[in-house]
């Protein structure tokens, strides 16, 4: 079926429905249990409450003493006052006394505070002469006392359901002995390239080929965003081969990318073998440079009903990145169940002319960097050297962003701030 897919779509609204089409696996039925070691990067796949308070119990932020507050609060240079070291508290063990009037116990940071004393001093406001403190100034009262439940309360909502853990995240679950991480299955992404001339980079080159190097980078932007690439090869310009490699994909992948054979040349079948095999085809081109011939299309799921996702994305390298980062990649992070899923958008000074032919939006490929300027930090974009052809990639090389002069903009001038992608 083809509903509108011969119009050719502005940037946001193909984004706008790709953005529909894309719907996140299930949270109950695309869920596994995971070690917390394992968990890494991997997609939260439900809400993880506190079992416990944070901190457990009341304790020490400070080496130093714990008093009572009601004993020391007229203390100062003039009035110092004397406590009685009763007992000692390192972190770990359960205090044994609780202090009365007149008494301190000598504690460590992270220990419980014990019974009867509300204050911590610190070990640096206070001089010791063998079982006895001597204070010289008054504290603030329940000074450096980490109060049970103040920096969370158990039963709350500790990390939401659909973030990516990281680092921090690992280290919170593991303080609430969050073992088990309940996550989102791994998102399955098959790859495949289609070319009669394309080889793989070991094998030499005859004349007329060139080496598949979409696969490459299409594997790695899957992998990098959290999902499990599935690199099927090079796929011939045939009816018959490009057929079994659609359908073994449905099979096997949640979301098909191949690269190439979208656009209207005589050995682009791809279009045509999706409607043969029954997909609704959505997008066929979408007015932006590089990248116009994108096929967005879903397909029936095989062996569940789960509607698979297709982009079929141009053939030439940057084309191929490019219709990636702008429209699968945010495709992919919803479906992963990422409640941040989109593009990451950020507005900067340019430090070159950008031009366009404005009949398209235009993404630049380049780098933001961060220098250290004379007032402070200064962020700008930065074109790619040399000559941006979507046919060339070698000017691709550590791209973190794509810049993008609008629809009906020619030139954004040096200094000027544009908006940019990154990647
Ligand atoms: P197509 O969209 O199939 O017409 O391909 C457009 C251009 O991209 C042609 O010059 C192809 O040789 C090139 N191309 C297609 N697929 C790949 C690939 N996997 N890696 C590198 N270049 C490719
Ligand atoms: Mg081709």
């Amino acid at each position: 079926m083809v509903c509108n897919s011969n119009a050719l779509w502005s940037a946001s609204e193909a984004e706008a429905h790709i953005n529909q089409l894309a719907q996140p696996l299930d949270p109950q039925r695309d869920r596994e249990l995971l070690p917390l070691t394992q968990s890494l990067g991997r997609v939260l796949a439900d809400t993880v409450t506190s079992p416990l308070d944070f901190p457990h119990w009341d304790n020490s932020a400070m080496d130093g003493y714990a008093v009572r507050f009601a004993d020391v609060q007229q203390c100062s240079a003039d009035r110092p006052i004397t406590l009685a070291v009763v007992t000692e508290i390192p972190a770990g063990k359960i205090p044994q006394v609780s202090i009365k009037a007149g008494q301190a116990a000598r504690i460590f940071t992270g220990a419980m505070v014990p019974l009867g004393a509300d204050t911590i001093v610190m070990q640096e406001d206070t001089e010791r002469e063998g079982d006895r403190v001597i204070l010289r100034q008054a504290p603030q009262p329940q000074a450096f006392v980490r109060h049970r439940g103040s920096f969370q309360r158990s039963g709350e909502p500790l990390l939401p359901a659909g973030i990516q853990l990281q680092a921090a995240d690992l280290a919170i679950l593991a303080a609430a002995q969050c073992t088990q991480v309940p996550v989102y299955r791994w998102l399955r992404v098959a790859i495949f390239a289609t070319g009669d001339e394309l080889v793989p980079p070991d094998r030499p080159l005859q004349p007329g080929q060139i080496v598949d190097s979409n696969s490459y980078a299409l594997a790695a932007l899957v992998q990098q965003g959290g999902a499990l690439a599935q690199v099927f090869g090079i796929v011939p310009d045939s009816r018959a081969d490009l057929r079994r490699a659609i359908i073994s994909a449905q099979e096997s992948a949640d979301v098909i990318l191949s690269s190439g054979g979208v656009s209207v040349g005589d050995y682009d079948y791809i279009d045509e073998l999706l409607q043969d095999l029954g997909a609704t085809l959505h997008i066929r081109s979408v007015a932006v440079k590089p990248g116009k011939p994108l096929t967005v299309a879903t397909l029936p799921g095989v062996g569940d009903d789960r509607p698979r996702l297709y982009f079929g994305l141009p053939g030439n390298p940057v084309s191929s990145l490019v219709t990636f980062w702008r429209f699968v990649q945010p495709a992919l992070q919803r479906l992963s169940g990422r409640r941040d899923a989109g593009c990451r958008w950020l507005t900067v000074p340019t430090a070159e002319d950008l031009h366009s032919g404005g009949d398209r939006e235009t993404y630049v490929w380049g780098r933001v960097t961060w220098t250290q300027g004379g007032n402070g930090e200064e962020i700008q974009f930065n074109p790619a050297p040399g000559y941006q052809n979507s046919a060339n990639l070698v000017n691709l090389a550590q791209t973190n962003a794509l810049a993008q002069v609008p629809l009906g903009v020619k030139r954004i001038g040096a200094g000027d701030r544009v908006q940019v992608l990154l990647v």
